[in-house]
């Protein structure tokens, strides 16, 4: 890039941002404008590649505070823009020898810029492969902020806990923001401050043959920012590994093995980035005496058994729900394995509530003494009319 090229080209006009504009509209507007024209998003568009090259190339002056300020100066010092610069020759002879009193070599400049690279070889792709890696992240996605990852967890509870809902205390070993420093890596007491290098933006511009492209500042590692005092817990990472007590909040009805995520208790973002979000797996252990219901998870079930007389005769039962006891009227003639819906008596939760279903099942004693195996016998003489398989030979056909 030569010192015309300053002259004649309106960087703010490619980037579509008013010469006053700040360096953060500048930069949204360079974003928005490479993630458009961007190769990969153009294949074969030989158009979009040039315009790409054109917006990194202004990017890469006006992102850069004193670079900017040296165009500015350039281009207010031969006002006009291009117009008085038509043929060939048409410069002053003065240009970067300091006659003129603003002497600067451009090519220096950014000789120098590309001669801090260590890896002058670094293609498009390489340049931008942080930029555009992880597409579809968010608009402000870029190699310096990058939202931090989710974490996974578990955690077991009872079943009533499960069924009422509960708070639980979660301990949790896992990179989190640093407390001590509040995740910016100073030291307390201490901020960080603005890279001069990069004027706090986090890029920087190289030269790639007649273009300039920008790229993580190197001096800050494209944070933007120089902590001059780390804090002692995390080094200046803003974040650190530590044992953190989190509380859950159960809700009411959780089903084991359900996740419940926790927004922003994953790792935290980089460069201002959002927290990942921690998932945290629920196992629930079983009640020795209720279930949860395969068919509806807030209908609670029971197991209740009985004996054959009051399945036969009717009867009403006692039985426990999760909160105390309710009567459970049996109907003379129920079957073994009837099932008995117990209104409102399973999980509630906001707006609906489970039932208990209670299912009666008959309790064969191992063994009897002599009068109640004659009682038995004579029962079984007295109805040896009823016959419960008569239907069933030749069933089968
Ligand atoms: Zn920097
Ligand atoms: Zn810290």
């Amino acid at each position: 890039m030569t010192q015309r090229d300053w002259i004649e080209k309106d960087f703010y006009r490619e980037l579509g941002v008013a010469s006053d504009a700040s360096a953060d509209e500048i930069k949204k507007a360079y974003r928005k404008l490479a993630r458009e024209l961007h190769p990969d998003a153009n294949p074969g568009d030989t158009k979009a590649e040039a315009r790409f090259k054109t917006v990194s190339e202004a990017y890469g002056v006006l992102s850069d505070e004193k670079k900017r300020r040296e165009y500015d100066e350039t281009r207010a010092l031969f006002a006009g823009g291009g117009s008085g610069f038509g043929g060939a020759g048409g410069f002053p002879g003065g240009f970067g020898s300091g006659a003129t009193g603003q002497g600067f070599d451009l090519n220096d400049l950014f000789a120098r810029a590309g001669a801090q690279g260590t890896t002058g070889a670094g293609g498009l792709g390489d340049i931008f492969g942080g930029l555009f890696g992880n597409r579809g992240a968010g608009p402000t996605t870029s190699t310096r902020s990058q939202r931090g990852a989710d974490v996974e967890s578990e955690l077991r509870i009872d079943f009533v806990d499960a069924v009422r809902g509960a708070e639980v205390q979660l301990r949790l070993t896992s990179p989190g923001r640093c407390e001590r420093c509040g995740g910016t890596g100073a030291r307390p007491g201490s901020t960080p401050r603005a890279c001069p290098t990069c004027g706090g933006v986090g890029l920087v511009s190289r030269s790639q043959g007649a273009f300039a492209f920008s790229e993580p500042c190197r001096d800050c590692r494209g944070t933007g920012r120089i902590i001059d005092d780390p804090c002692p817990e995390c080094g200046g990472d803003g974040v650190s590994t530590r044992t953190r007590t989190i509380t859950v909040r159960i809700p009411a009805g959780v089903a084991d093995g359900q996740q419940i995520r926790l927004k922003g208790q994953g790792e935290p973002g980089r460069g201002g980035a959002p927290a990942g979000d921690l998932y945290v797996k629920v196992h629930v252990t079983p009640h020795r005496l209720f279930g949860r219901s395969e068919r509806n998870p807030d209908d609670l079930t029971l197991t209740v058994p009985v004996t054959y007389p009051e399945l036969v005769l009717g009867s009403t039962l006692t039985v426990p729900t999760l909160d105390s006891t309710v009567s459970l009227r049996i109907p003379a003639g129920t079957a073994s394995g009837r099932t008995f819906r117990v209104r409102g008596r399973g999980v509630q939760r906001k707006g609906k509530t489970g039932d208990l279903l209670v299912t009666v099942e008959v309790a064969v004693p191992a063994r009897l003494d002599d009068a109640a195996t004659e009682a038995l016998q004579s029962y079984a003489e007295a109805t040896k009319e009823f016959d419960p398989r008569a239907d069933l030979l030749g069933g089968a056909r």
